[in-house]
């Protein structure tokens, strides 16, 4: 089959790589179309370890075209979204369900091989499928919507509540969306950038924060009476944005840290634990039952996914598409996508 390799850090190839094997409980998928996510593009430039070279890519659709002899949840012709973690099933964490910290499984196109390729062969519990009138090409954020339902599923409460959103990225976009599908009483999105923020309110923020304008800690206490947010969401993964989110929380409220930081973070108020009596809650990918969540909330037309992909890369454009992402794109990129098939 044809298909990416990452050979080295930022260099990318594509060429012919072995077809997957069909073991009885998996699901062979023609890939269709599989997103370029800020992960992929931290692994291609170095800057997040993986076992490389590797096949990289973990936000995939594409249609069952053979399943094994023991797979009874799928059947060929489904179209689906592919879990992006692979896990063992049997350890630790995941006899308790938490399939999303597994000992021994990974991320697609990080721990195990990933899916900018024309096949891959998945278990048929890391599959799901999704309704017709989602294209191939938006539903790979289904990929982003389940990691974003985990997330606000840990926060202690939404309905009613004053939610920050920091960064207006894809993923924070869908935080953006989910928080007000969820019954928050206002929902507050923060962004350095006019027109995502523009975006923002057509997906549902009541409140805009031009980050790069104002001090974004001072907006959003003058948002909240002074207070501060009940729920902090933080998605820009940066250390200013982590920082932020300490100083805009109103005393006992939550800060839902989603986004994927820095390895170290300078000025993380240590004492703000005890005298905001905080609550700080990381979230890392999501579960299988997050999938089912997320592809109810596009069907029932709550959440739509389909004005989050912006640009188009073929296969062997792959290169060029990476190279795209990591220059922060043309100033009107929120997600870009490699078609593989249809
Ligand atoms: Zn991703
Ligand atoms: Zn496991």
């Amino acid at each position: 089959m044809k298909a990416a390799l990452l050979e080295k850090t930022r260099v990318m190839s594509v060429g012919d790589q072995p077809d997957p094997g069909l073991p009885a409980d998996h699901a062979l998928v023609r890939v269709a179309t599989s997103a370029i996510c800020g992960t992929d593009v931290s692994i291609w430039a170095g800057k997040m370890p993986a076992r490389i070279p590797l096949i990289p890519g973990h936000e995939c659709t594409g249609t069952v075209e053979q399943v094994g002899e023991s797979v009874t949840r799928l059947k060929v012709g489904d179209r689906v979204v592919l879990n992006p973690l692979s896990s063992c099933g049997t350890c630790f964490y995941c006899v308790r369900g938490l399939t999303n910290i597994c000992l021994h499984g990974g991320l697609r196109g990080r721990e195990v091989p990933g899916t900018f390729a024309e096949y891959i062969a998945v278990r048929e519990t890391e599959a799901f499928a999704f309704p017709e009138h989602v294209s191939f090409a938006a539903a790979t954020n289904f990929v982003g919507l389940y990691t974003v339902v985990y997330s606000q599923r840990k926060a202690p409460y939404i309905a009613g509540a004053r939610v920050a959103v920091l960064g207006q990225g894809s993923s924070g976009l869908l935080h953006t969306q989910l928080a007000k599908v969820s019954g928050a009483s206002s929902v507050i999105a923060v962004t350095r950038s006019k027109w995502k923020l523009e975006v923002a309110k057509e997906m549902g923020a009541d409140e805009i924060v031009p980050a790069g304008e104002v001090d974004p800690v001072e907006a959003v206490r003058d948002l909240t009476d002074g207070l501060g947010a009940d729920i902090v969401i933080e998605t820009a993964g940066a250390a200013e944005t982590m920082v932020q989110a300490y100083d805009m929380v109103r005393p006992g409220g939550a800060i839902l840290q989603f986004g994927i930081g820095p390895a170290q973070v300078d000025g993380v108020p240590g004492q703000a634990y005890y005298f905001k009596d905080l609550t700080v809650i990381g979230s890392r990918a999501g579960l299988p039952e997050d999938f089912e969540s997320a592809i109810r909330l596009v069907a029932t037309g709550q959440i739509d996914l389909e004005p989050l992909v912006t640009h188009h890369f073929a296969l062997d454009d792959i290169q060029a598409g990476f190279e795209f992402v990591d220059a922060g794109g043309d100033g009107g990129t929120l997600r870009a996508v490699i078609d593989i098939a249809n």
